[in-house]
């Protein structure tokens, strides 16, 4: 009866799911809590009943993956689901080993945010071959024929919005420059990035190209801009090189393109370490991704420009959606069937929509939608 109702409930609830807008259930979690690294899942180890969800996340490092976590358990224990929710810690083994345990206990279906997109062919096989629903979770999963669905934000439009803020800043459509600007990319393992990169070159390339636009270290393209496991220190140390071998002769960098706030805050470090923000030095525009608080704390005062704000929120009803989906054998609503090819097969997604945050927007955006309360950014 109990799961019956929930049936119809997740019916109800999908209906009011049409457009990727934001949910009524506010989650304010500021991300600053520690938690143990995995978690038991509530109740038995198994269910039986066909409503047990394993949830993989990558990392507690990173406050939007504790957001994206809640979200999802809360959203599913809702529903009447019996959720079990690990974080590998971004260690690629651990993941493999989680996703391992939950096929042994019985899940029934599993929403997965890898590590490295790359990795977990094999350990989805077993899963599979055990009737395991897979969905992937913001970030594809490469090289399966296994993923039945895939929920995502729109990772191009993300690499848009970084780089238009950078064009609008400098004034480059005004014709204004040549401006420096240095490139960062996420992790290389991470499907995600290769979009977020692609789509800001896409508004990028054609200032570089007119040399409004100068890349003084010369480092582009994923292959040299890319930052292992999207950590800040690693960001911070090709940026204190970059500094020290091509701006020591007084010449200044204008905008710095970073798609992660992790990022950004290495980033913003190292630049300020040689000066940057004192005197007369104005901080180069840096842009961002996630809107964690660290970063909107630094765009409210003055350093960090811009962020994306990506609601964990949409993106975990859209996923309990696909969930309810593939546990009653319909189809999920799904808006984007050609775009995510993850080597054997175009995966169906839903991509939820970015917003760009600044200065400007980050109290309608981020406070009033009750994603943040004002005091979280104090
Ligand atoms: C996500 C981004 C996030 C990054 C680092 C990407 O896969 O889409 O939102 O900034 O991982 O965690």
């Amino acid at each position: 009866m109990k799961r019956l109702f929930s049936l119809l409930l997740a019916g109800a609830m999908s209906l009011t799911l049409a457009a990727c807008a934001p949910a009524e259930s506010q989650n304010a979690n500021p991300g600053t809590e520690t938690k143990p690294v995995a978690e038991a899942p509530s109740g038995s180890e198994t269910s039986g009943d066909g409503n047990f969800v394993g949830v993989l996340m990558p990392t507690q490092s990173s406050q939007r993956w504790i957001q994206d976590g809640d979200n999802m358990k809360k959203q599913l224990e809702a529903k009447g689901y019996q959720v079990d929710l690990q974080y590998a810690e971004d260690v690629v083994e651990n993941q493999v080993s989680q996703l391992e345990n939950m096929v042994t206990k019985g899940v029934n279906v599993l929403v997965v945010a890898s590590i490295d997109g790359e990795a977990l062919t094999g350990v989805i096989g077993k899963a599979a071959d055990a009737g395991i629903k897979i969905i992937a979770y913001d970030r594809l999963i490469r090289g399966s024929e296994h993923i039945t669905y895939y929920a995502t934000f729109d990772n191009f439009k993300v690499g848009v919005q970084q780089g238009s803020y950078i064009v609008d800043k400098l004034g480059l459509a005004e014709g204004k420059g040549p401006f420096n600007i240095e490139l960062f990319g996420g992790s290389p393992d991470d499907n995600n990035a290769y979009f977020f990169y692609d789509g800001a070159m896409s508004v990028l390339q054609p200032y570089i190209d007119k040399g409004q636009l100068v890349v003084k270290s010369g480092q582009t393209g994923m292959d040299k801009v890319s930052t292992l496991r999207w950590d800040g220190a690693t960001a911070q140390a090709r940026m204190d090189n970059i500094l020290s071998a091509n701006y020591s002769d007084g010449s200044r960098v204008d905008a710095i393109l970073s798609p992660y706030d992790g990022i950004s805050i290495g980033i913003l470090s190292s630049v300020k370490a040689v000066g940057y923000g004192s005197g007369n030095q104005a901080i180069p525009i840096v842009t961002g991704q996630d809107a964690e608080v660290p970063s909107v704390k630094s765009i409210i005062a003055g350093e960090q420009a811009q962020t994306v704000f990506k609601d964990t929120r949409t993106l975990a009803e859209r996923t309990v959606e696909m969930v309810d989906a593939v546990l009653q054998g319909k189809e999920a609503t799904v808006n984007d069937t050609t775009t995510y090819d993850n080597g054997v097969k175009v995966v169906p997604s839903f991509l939820c929509d970015p917003v760009s945050v600044d200065v400007n927007n980050y109290k309608e955006i981020l406070i009033d939608s009750g994603y943040y309360t004002e005091d979280q950014l104090k």
